[in-house]
C-alpha cells in the first residue's frame, strides 16, 4: 500500500509572553512544549487511531499536520509534496485532498446558513461541479451518502439534532473527495446510541471514497472499534505505536498499560488496574529523561536521565521506552 502522509520529527511549541509578574522576575517568555518528536507514517485507506488523555496534543498535533497551526520543527509529506514548504495554491490544493471533522458540530456549522448554502460554498470554492443542476444533484447525493434527506438542504442548523450536525459536517468535508480525513474526536459530542451510527458512517464512507482516516479519541473503545493501527500519545510524544491487535493484546509501554487497565471490559488480558501516581508533569518544561518517569510504576535509574527512543519492538510496533 502506499504511503500518503509521513511525519519526520514534527514538534510544536507555542511561546507564550509571560506577563507582568514573569517580567518583574526577568523572564522573558515561555514555551508550551504540545508536540514533541512525533514520527509517523499512514498509508492508503488505513485507520490510524490516535488516543491519550486531554491536553496530551492529539488535537495539536493533527492542526498541524493541516498547517492550521505553524510547526516549530520537522517535516510533513502528504501525497508526495512537502506540506511544510507550501503556500498559496499549493496549500490550498494539499487542504481540499486533506478534510477536518471536528468535536463539537454546533460550533461548525453556521447557524445564518443553510445546509445547501454550505455544501454549495464549499464545492463553489474547488470548482467541482459545473452547472447548478450538477451542484443540486450533487448535494442530493451527498446528503442521501450520510443518511439525510434532500428535503433537509434547505434547513437551518438548529432544525438537526447534535448526530444529524455531524453528518453535515460529514457530508460537508467529503463534498470534496478529499484523500484523507482527520475526525478529532468526532463522537464525544453526542449520545453513546448516536456514535455507533456515526462510526459506520465513517467507515462506510472511508470503503467509498478510498480515504485514509486519522481518528482521534480519548475513548479507547471507540478507537478499538475504528482503527487498523494504534498510537498512543502522553505529554506531546507518541510512546507506543502498533495495530490495533498489538495495542489491545500485548501493549508494553507502561503509559498504555495503565489505560488499558483503566477499561476492564477493553483489557483483553485481564490485567490488574495499575494505579498511576501523581499529575502529569508540566507541559512547560523540557525533560531531560523519560517524560512519563515520575508516574512509571517500573520506572529504573537511567530513565531520569535519558530520553528514550521511538524503537522498533517489532515489525509494525514502536515503543518509546527504556523497557523495549
Ligand atoms: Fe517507565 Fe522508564 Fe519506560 Fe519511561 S522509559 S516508561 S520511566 S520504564
Ligand atoms: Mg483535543
Amino acid at each position: 500500500m502506499t504511503t500518503i502522509l509521513q511525519i519526520d520529527g514534527l514538534r510544536k511549541e507555542y511561546r507564550k509572553s509571560v506577563g507582568l509578574v514573569g517580567r518583574l522576575l526577568g523572564q522573558s517568555s515561555t514555551s508550551l512544549y504540545a508536540v514533541e518528536d512525533v514520527s509517523f507514517s499512514l498509508r492508503a485507506g488505513e485507520t490510524l487511531g490516535l488516543v491519550g488523555e486531554s491536553g496530551c496534543g492529539k488535537s495539536t498535533l493533527s492542526r498541524t499536520i493541516m498547517r492550521l497551526y505553524e510547526p516549530t520543527d520537522g517535516k510533513i509529506t502528504f501525497l508526495g509534496e512537502d506540506v511544510t514548504a507550501s503556500d498559496g495554491k499549493s496549500l490550498r490544493r494539499i487542504r481540499k485532498n486533506m478534510q477536518m471533522v471536528f468535536q463539537d458540530p454546533y460550533s461548525s456549522l453556521n447557524p445564518r446558513m443553510t445546509v445547501r448554502e454550505m455544501l454549495a460554498e464549499t464545492i463553489r470554492f474547488h470548482q467541482i461541479c459545473g452547472t447548478e443542476q450538477e451542484l443540486d444533484d450533487y448535494i442530493a447525493y451527498l446528503l442521501d451518502r450520510v443518511g439525510l434527506h434532500v428535503k433537509d438542504a434547505d434547513k437551518y442548523p438548529k432544525a438537526f439534532s447534535g448526530g444529524q450536525r455531524q453528518r453535515i459536517c460529514i457530508a460537508r468535508a467529503i463534498a470534496v473527495r478529499p484523500k484523507l480525513l482527520i475526525a478529532d474526536e468526532p463522537v464525544s459530542a453526542l449520545d453513546v446510541s448516536v456514535q455507533a451510527h456515526i462510526l459506520n458512517l465513517l467507515e462506510d464512507l472511508k470503503k467509498e471514497f478510498q480515504l485514509s482516516l486519522i481518528f482521534i479519541s480519548h475513548d479507547l473503545s471507540v478507537v478499538k472499534y475504528i482503527s487498523d493501527r494504534v498510537a498512543v500519545m502522553y505529554l506531546g510524544r507518541i510512546v507506543e505505536m502498533g495495530t490495533t491487535q498489538e495495542i489491545f493484546h500485548n501493549p508494553v509501554h507502561p503509559y498504555t498499560r495503565a489505560l488499558l487497565s483503566a477499561v476492564p471490559r477493553l483489557d483483553l488480558c485481564k490485567r490488574e488496574k495499575i494505579d498511576l501516581e501523581g499529575d502529569p508533569p508540566s507541559p512547560y518544561e523540557r525533560h531531560k529523561g523519560c517524560p512519563f518517569v515520575s508516574r512509571c510504576p517500573q520506572r529504573m535509574p537511567h530513565c531520569e536521565r535519558e530520553i528514550p527512543p521511538f524503537a522498533q519492538a517489532g515489525e509494525t510496533h514502536q515503543i518509546r521506552c527504556h523497557l523495549a
